[in-house]
């Protein structure tokens, strides 16, 4: 017979044994949750960096809203902003033809990237993919060629053959590579001269009978007198000032501003620079003097809009007001 205490034990045995089968199955389940969650997180991760070579997560497209251009021609600057999806923490990835595009937050509830269709860029069908916490959605973009016009020039064999020196090539692309997530735009851009416009943007040039291929202007040309005022386009922070005394052979003095989320502003060729780096500037603010400095012709003023380091047709960034 057994005895009181016998019974006990039994019975805390058998109870041992449930509760460590417990733990064992709880354990398993973990186990497995953990690994597929593994296995989404792993394959996330693979979208990421071999994104062109997957199909989406998930077939429900329609959770990206998306909202872009419905057309685009070379030389615009292509804007494409994301909703974000509550109650979900990351950034959307984006990429256009492979190439991963900086994300910057636009509001509360819109994410947004730009991107510059620079005059040498190829007319035709791009792709652009978005990917955001397991949603995938790709979007066929049909970019519409531009002519762009040739010009003949004549420069002198000493300015024609100058080059940007080290100093020069090194700070301008310092410059242009500026992301910063404060967007100081609001409006349309303005023209920073009142002159009539001489060259336009991606004019292809014959200098002195010789075209060369890979080169188009990168940038707006006024046929403005020396010593004319030259006004910020928009609000920004001075990023560069250049000198011609300081190796700024090409460019001459010049003025870069950062207008934020990849946006910069180039004024070149000036007699006189009224700013300073770090300063910020208002939209209309007089910030330099047309001269001829650097490789001019004669004086004129240079103005230049970069997008993630690219050119783009400015004309466009006056025209409408790019959000
Ligand atoms: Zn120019």
């Amino acid at each position: 017979m057994l005895s009181n205490s016998t019974i006990k034990a039994t019975l805390n045995k058998s109870n041992l044994r449930v509760f460590v089968s417990l733990i064992i199955l709880i354990f398993l389940f973990q186990f497995t949750f953990n690994l597929s969650k593994a296995a989404v997180n792993s394959q996330e991760q693979v979208i990421s960096s071999n994104h062109h070579l997957l199909r989406p997560l998930h077939k429900e497209n329609e959770v990206i809203e998306v909202i872009s251009n419905e057309t685009v021609n070379v030389g615009d600057t292509f804007s494409v902003k994301v909703k974000k999806i509550e109650n979900v923490h990351g950034v959307p990835k984006i990429f256009f033809d492979a190439d991963k595009i900086p994300v910057f937050v636009l509001s509360n509830n819109w994410y947004r990237s730009l991107i510059p269709l620079s005059a040498d860029s190829k007319p035709g069908k791009h792709i652009l993919e978005i990917y955001y916490k397991g949603h995938a959605k790709k979007i066929d973009l049909n970019v519409m060629a531009t002519k762009y016009p040739l010009q003949e020039l004549t420069l002198t064999k000493e300015v024609a053959a100058l080059k940007a020196s080290r100093t020069e090539k090194a700070l301008v692309a310092k410059t242009l590579a500026v992301l910063s997530n404060t967007k100081l735009w609001s409006g349309k851009f303005i023209f920073p001269s009142t002159s009539p416009q001489s060259t336009t943007y991606g004019v292809k040039r014959r200098v002195n009978g010789i075209i060369n291929p890979d080169y188009f202007h990168k940038g707006l040309d006024f046929a403005a007198p020396y010593g004319s005022s030259i006004k910020a386009s928009e609000d920004g922070k001075v990023i560069l000032v250049g000198l011609e005394p300081k190796g700024f052979v090409v460019n001459g003095n010049c003025i870069f501003l950062d207008h934020g989320h990849g946006v910069i502003t180039g004024y070149l060729h000036l007699s006189k620079v009224l700013v300073k780096e770090d300063e910020i500037v208002k939209k209309g603010q007089i910030i330099g003097k047309v001269g001829s400095t650097g490789i001019a012709s004669g004086p004129h003023l240079h103005w230049g809009l970069y997008v993630l380091g690219k050119t783009v047709d400015p004309i466009s960034w006056t025209n409408m007001i790019i959000e």
